[in-house]
C-alpha cells in the first residue's frame, strides 16, 4: 500500500532545526493524520506521498512550505490595555489571541511597560528550515466520517 489521499498515516518523526536541536518528536506511533487533508505542513505531506510502511527518510522543508517566512510587520506595539489587567505581562511570555478569521494566533511578548507591549505574532517556527526524520509505521484507508471531518479518529487522532 502506497500513501495517497484519504489514507490515515501513522508515523514516527523527529523534527530538528539546522543546528540539530530537537524541536518536536513522536517516536511511539502515537501520531496519525489524514493524508491529503492539509493536517500537516505541505512540504512534508508532499514527500510522504507514495511511501510505504517501514520506509525511513529525511525531509528538509524550507520555510515557505513549512510555517512561512518571518514577517517583520508582525512585530508591533499594542496598548497594554489589550492584555488582561490582572495578569503580569513580561518579555518571553506567550499569549493566545484571535486573528481576523477567528484563527488562534500565538503572540510572544518582546517588551512591556505600563502603557505599551511590544509583541511578535510570527509563528515560532516562521523562517526556520525544518528537518524531519520520518518512519512510516502504519497506513490504512480512512473511514468516510474521517474524510468528511478532515481528520483522523481514534488512536493518535480526534476522540469525539
Ligand atoms: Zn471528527
Amino acid at each position: 500500500m502506497k500513501i495517497a489521499d484519504n489514507h490515515v498515516v501513522t508515523l514516527n518523526y523527529t523534527l530538528t532545526d539546522n543546528d540539530g536541536q530537537v524541536i518536536d518528536q513522536s517516536q511511539d506511533g502515537s501520531f496519525a493524520y489524514l493524508h491529503g487533508a492539509q493536517n500537516i505542513i505541505p512540504g512534508l505531506e508532499k514527500e510522504i506521498t507514495g511511501k510505504a510502511v517501514g520506509d525511513q527518510f529525511q525531509v528538509k522543508v524550507p520555510p515557505a512550505e513549512g510555517y512561512g517566512e518571518r514577517d517583520e510587520n508582525r512585530v508591533e506595539s499594542v496598548p497594554r490595555s489589550m492584555f488582561p489587567e490582572d495578569h503580569d505581562v513580561e518579555p518571553g511570555m506567550i499569549f493566545h489571541a484571535q486573528g481576523p478569521q477567528g484563527e488562534t494566533i500565538t503572540v510572544t511578548v518582546l517588551e512591556a511597560n505600563a502603557e505599551e507591549v511590544k509583541i511578535d505574532s510570527n509563528h515560532a517556527l516562521a523562517g526556520v528550515e525544518l528537518n524531519f526524520d520520518v518512519e512510516i509505521v502504519n497506513i490504512r484507508e480512512a473511514e468516510q466520517v474521517e474524510i468528511d471531518h478532515g481528520h483522523v479518529h481514534g488512536p493518535g487522532g480526534h476522540d469525539h
